[in-house]
């Protein structure tokens, strides 16, 4: 009998450690596996993808070859335009390859869905088999729901829910495949260019070095040094206080349930006084987990629709000159410049900071968050539509669960509280460092001698602009 030869698509989960759909393709020992990544330059340009995120990307797949070589699978990297021509590319090269079966972990937004669908009936066509699995989140979709089974769209209830389940379920991390006894080891490339992935080096393999190790690494020193103190740490903003694995999640170099399972064993030991902290790094997988259900059960966001349809009335500013400033980090705000330097030049944002630019954007500049989200999404890392689009919807009060419109952050007071000694603001601006701890927040505030400095002035009046923003999102509720 012929030998059988799986395929399994790599998608969002580049990685041999705990992926189910690695582990299915691998279920028969007979089986030749190789696994399969299809860059899609066109298709990353519609969707914003950043040249960062793409570069990580591209560095990791090398390494990823080396790891699943010592697994006899071999690692084919193939190129077209965007997801309407793979179909016709998988088909050509399954069949080539006499592959029988195709595995892949689902994709939840709506193009990737879409593409999944048609890759599904042309392969039944071709007479090759396609199995999908549900991985990306922590529990799938359509499995945290209410008692009448449609989706939360509040946090909390979603979490105790999700928490429950874990509880009941355990979480189950699979081991990487064995080495495989019939194998191939090549690694196929096609080379591809993606416009805007110039990345210099500092940022690229300093900051983000990558493979499997490197996130295992990332993850667990992270938990041994920070896990403890996650709630007093994560918000301030010259701290390393983070785990800083987002980008590995994103592009699923490590399981969000490897960050889990390791959490929930630290907390297991911790005293009552530190289990605090991994409590809260577990609500943070759980939002991510929360936003990827909201994507499911709420698929209008994938179509740049607010949550709260009626939020799609308000009256938006255009100002190009007001947009370029908060882009460039030249709002005269300390706290949002840094931040938009320090997404810049790292490609990495803290959350805290996402927070504050992005309320800085929709409610002192009282610009389209959708703006912002597509702005994000070209600089991130991490870029990611489920986090990002819940990010920025939380922020300017469209959401679902999402900050209500009459909280706004006073980007001052805001700076204050995460950056007390202006370590962060320094870092990033260095023109402002001869500033005291207290006038770095707010350099031109009245009784500050700010002769002589490069710096811009506010390009806004905090306290008009919240006025005109409660009086905005407020006739709408009148609407
Ligand atoms: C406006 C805005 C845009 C954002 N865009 C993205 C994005 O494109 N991609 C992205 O991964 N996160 C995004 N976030 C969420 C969050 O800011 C980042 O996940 C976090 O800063 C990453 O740093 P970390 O890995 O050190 O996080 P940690 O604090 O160590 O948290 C661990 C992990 O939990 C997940 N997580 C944490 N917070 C959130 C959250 N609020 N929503 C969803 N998942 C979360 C991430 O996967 C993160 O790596 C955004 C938040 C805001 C407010």
């Amino acid at each position: 009998m012929k030998t059988p030869h799986h395929v399994v698509w790599l998608r969002q989960d580049l990685r041999s450690i705990d992926n189910t759909a690695l582990v299915a393709a691998c279920e028969n020992p007979e089986a030749i596996v190789s696994a399969l990544y299809i860059a899609t330059p066109k298709q990353w340009l519609t969707h914003d993808v950043a040249g960062v995120r793409i570069d990580f990307e591209h560095r990791h797949l090398q390494t990823l070859h080396l790891s699943f070589a010592t697994l006899g699978i071999q690692l084919v990297v193939l190129q077209c335009d965007n997801y309407a021509a793979i179909p016709a590319l998988l088909c050509r090269w399954l069949q080539q390859h006499g592959v029988s079966a195709l595995f892949a972990n689902k994709q939840y937004e709506l193009n990737e869905q879409a593409r999944d669908q048609h890759v599904s009936s042309a392969l039944a066509n071709i007479g090759v088999a396609s199995h999908w699995f549900d991985d990306l989140c922590i529990i799938p979709p359509g499995h945290v729901v209410k008692a009448d089974g449609d989706y939360y769209t509040v946090f909390t209830p979603f979490k105790r829910n999700w928490l429950s389940i874990i509880e009941q379920h355990g979480i189950h991390v699979m081991p990487a495949p064995v080495p495989r006894k019939n194998r191939i080891n090549a690694m196929l490339w096609s080379p591809w260019t993606y416009p805007a992935s110039h990345v210099p080096e500092s940022v690229s393999q300093h900051l983000w070095p990558v493979g499997e190790e490197a996130a295992q690494q990332r993850l667990l020193q992270f938990l041994d040094d920070d896990g403890a103190h996650y709630k007093d740490q994560r918000d301030l903003a010259a701290e390393n206080g983070t785990s800083t694995l987002s980008p590995y999640l994103a592009a699923g170099v490590i399981s969000a349930r490897q960050g889990l399972q390791q959490a929930r064993l630290r907390r297991l030991h911790a005293n009552p006084q530190n289990s605090i902290g991994f409590d809260t790094w577990i609500s943070e997988l759980c939002w991510r987990d929360f936003y990827k259900h909201i994507l499911v059960g709420f698929p209008h966001v994938c179509r740049h629709q607010a949550f709260k349809r009626e939020t799609d009335q308000l009256q938006w500013r255009h100002d190009d000159a007001l947009f370029s400033a908060w882009c460039e980090g030249r709002t005269g705000f300390p706290i949002v410049d840094a931040a938009m330097k320090q997404l810049q030049q790292t490609g990495w944002m803290h959350n805290r900071l996402r927070m504050i630019t992005a309320m800085f954007l929709t409610k002192d500049l009282f610009i389209d968050w959708r703006l912002g989200e597509q702005f994000f999404m070209r600089h991130l890392i991490d870029g990611d539509l489920s986090a990002n689009n819940g990010g920025w919807q939380w922020s300017a009060s469209t959401g679902n669960d999402a900050a209500p419109y009459f909280r706004i952050f006073n980007p001052v007071l805001q700076s204050q509280k995460c950056d007390p000694d202006g370590r962060f603001i320094r870092q990033f601006l260095p023109e402002l460092s001869a500033l005291d701890n207290k006038q770095i927040h707010e350099p031109y505030a009245k009784g500050n001698a700010a002769v002589g400095l490069r710096y811009p002035r506010p390009i806004v009046d905090h306290n008009e602009a919240r006025q005109h923003t409660l009086a905005s999102f407020k006739a709408l509720s009148l609407l």
